[in-house]
């Protein structure tokens, strides 16, 4: 069975020694010990709550009746539970019931989430992509009445965007919706694929719809964001009569069996705008974007969680020898954890994790300063910054959750094939997130040829600058002197990567098409060795005073050596990659494949 103890001590790190950073207009009240005690709340949650239905809820799965979906044993209890421990509301705005919580924090909690039950963090999730969208696009009368019960949890949310025939291209939606004279409008449509579609853990779902007016222009600009409950709200707010909203079917998927995956009927369902007509997807981005977040959080969380697993049994498993001879020759073997290869296993893991996770909590830091900054040009500045980070993160996080869940399954051997020890899940499971909300594919596009370019370059330069100014700084380190020199050399080879695409991109976009998943993982790793190098100088800083912490700090350097020896530096065949250009890719004719 699968175990979790939530990585209470590297949160800490990132959160209080890496960041250091003074609250927020706002978040005065989450001082640094309640946040520990908020940190440490719920990771006794997660593993007490959501771990033990983990397994169950993924042999379950859930059930479809009469257009009635049943989700797993256990998970409307812990619904519950996890409703009244408030933590569906941790982000949200106090206003409206939430707690007002920093995306720091939140994030750390919702990582926790999925690395003990991702196919339950999808219900509370959705729900919170729905309520931020309705909280910056929604009318005073529908964040009123709304927004409490999702925030509470007594009603819940979805984003229903894909059909049978567009998925990455909502340009091509067919929903219709049609205004009634009442200023509401009547929603017609077929919605697969939805995420919490149906299920039986809220009384009511909101489902956000993107939908066409009958004379909107073509394509992506005639596209408009409705709210559709599935049971109307009555004059006192309360769930009332049915909507035309219904469930056709759940899928039979690979993983996160205990998410429900509805295919969603709209019937002449009664919706609202949300924001303006035609501009449904600048509505739908807000969502989209804080989902993105979300899910590169995913692939840390499972990563994390396979990463304990894959732990505990290197040590606990025993296979031959160390190849220097005996390290327990009291035993009938050694442990596996000796073994080069098995630590190769056991640390890239380690580093993919604890990287990750410093990256992710430098973007929800960025995000916090977009949300609640009082100067307009600093929250400007982390728009930018946060805009061009978020397909990075998405994509780098979600394929290196997926990785790792197969580093671990290897560690495991057989034992991980097989259902026993939860790996085959977490394998299973983390495949998803590299697919929905934007496949890990059209984020690198999005990089390439939306947000590299955007403002000539100027959100490129938000991230360029401090990492310039770093390695300046620390070139002559007495001791990462050396390791920053070789970082340099990395970021040379991502900026000379940027340079090439912007060249060749402006006179043929394929080139951007053939180079942009490459560039995005070869910027994945730079990132990650910005922090890693960023921790290392600080665990340095740290560890004469450190005490009984001291190996802490000794991990963070070790790791980070490892990082910076042997996967930074992929970012030379990558760069070699790019520069191919999209040559070699696009020879072979159609017809010949
Ligand atoms: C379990 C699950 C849950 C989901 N939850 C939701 C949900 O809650 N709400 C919702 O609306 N949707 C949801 N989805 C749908 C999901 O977001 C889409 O599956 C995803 O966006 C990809 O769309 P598609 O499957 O139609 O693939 P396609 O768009 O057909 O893409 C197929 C392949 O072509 C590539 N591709 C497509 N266009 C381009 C391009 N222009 N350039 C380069 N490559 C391209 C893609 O990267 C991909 O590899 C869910 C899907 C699953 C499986």
């Amino acid at each position: 069975m699968q175990t979790y103890k939530a990585p209470l001590r590297d949160m800490k790190f990132v959160l209080h020694e890496l960041m250091n950073e003074a609250p927020l207009p706002g978040h005065e009240e989450f001082t640094p010990e309640l946040v520990d005690s908020i940190l440490e709340e719920a990771g006794k949650f997660c593993a007490e709550q959501l771990l033990p239905l983990n397994a169950s809820g993924d042999l379950e799965g859930c059930a479809i009746e009469n257009g009635v979906v049943r989700t797993p044993a256990g998970f409307k209890a812990a619904y519950d539970a996890f409703n009244e421990g408030g933590w569906g509301g941790l982000e949200a705005a106090p206003e409206f019931g939430g707690q007002g919580a920093p995306a720091t924090l939140a994030k750390l909690v919702e990582e926790m989430i999925c690395a003990t039950n991702i196919s339950f963090g999808m219900y509370p999730g959705l729900t919170q992509g729905a309520v931020r969208a309705l909280e910056i696009h929604g009318t005073e009368a529908q964040k009123a009445l709304y927004l409490p019960k999702m925030i509470s949890g007594q009603w819940s949310g979805t984003m229903c965007l894909t059909e049978p025939h567009c998925g990455t291209d909502l340009g091509l939606v067919r929903t219709k919706a049609v205004a009634q004279a009442d200023g509401s409008y009547r929603i017609t449509g077929a919605k697969i694929f939805i995420s919490a579609g149906e299920h039986d853990l809220s009384e009511n779902i909101i489902h956000l719809v993107l939908a066409r007016a009958p004379d909107a222009p073509p394509g992506i600009k005639g596209i408009s964001l409705f709210v559709v409950p599935k049971l109307l709200p009555d004059a006192a707010g309360e769930a009332g009569a049915g909507n035309g909203v219904s469930c056709a079917a759940i899928e039979h998927k690979l993983g996160i069996k205990a998410s429900s995956t509805c295919q969603m009927n709209f019937d002449d369902a009664q919706g609202w705008l949300v924001g303006q007509l035609n501009r449904g997807m600048q509505a739908m981005f807000v969502m989209m974007n804080a989902a993105r977040l979300g899910v590169a959080t995913q692939g840390l969380g499972i990563a994390e969680a396979a990463y304990q697993g894959a732990v505990l049994y290197a040590k606990e498993r025993l296979q031959g020898r160390a190849l220097s001879g005996a390290k327990y020759p009291e035993k009938a073997a050694d442990p596996i954890i000796v073994h080069p290869d098995v630590r190769r296993m056991l640390l890239t893991m380690r580093a993919y994790v604890e990287g990750s996770r410093a990256l992710g909590m430098w973007v929800a830091r960025r995000l916090d300063e977009a949300n609640h900054e009082r100067d307009e040009a600093k929250k400007a500045e982390a728009e930018e910054f946060v805009a061009l980070l978020t397909p990075v993160v998405k994509a780098f996080f979600t394929d290196a959750g997926f990785e790792c869940a197969s580093l671990a399954v290897q560690v495991y051997g057989g034992h991980g094939y097989i259902r026993d020890h939860g790996m085959e899940q977490l394998l299973r499971d983390a495949r998803i997130a590299m697919i929905y909300e934007g496949t890990n594919g059209v984020q690198a596009l999005d990089l390439v040829g939306r947000k590299m370019p955007a403002n000539f370059g100027r959100g490129l330069r938000r991230f360029f600058h401090p990492v310039a100014a770093f390695i300046e700084e620390n070139k002559g380190h007495p001791v990462l002197g050396r390791a920053v020199g070789g970082f340099g050399k990395a970021f040379g080879a991502l900026q000379l990567a940027t340079f090439f695409i912007a060249e060749k991109a402006l006179a043929d976009a394929e080139e951007a098409g053939a180079a942009a998943t490459d560039y995005l993982r070869l910027f994945g790793l730079v990132a990650l060795g910005f922090m890693w190098l960023k921790m290392m100088k600080l665990a340095l800083e740290k560890l004469p005073d450190a005490g009984v912490d001291a190996p802490f700090y000794q991990a963070k350097l070790s790791t980070g050596r490892f990082y910076l020896e042997r996967m930074l530096t992929q970012v030379g065949a990558l760069l070699a990659v790019i520069k191919a250009g999209k040559g070699a890719l696009m020879e072979l004719p159609e017809e010949l494949f």
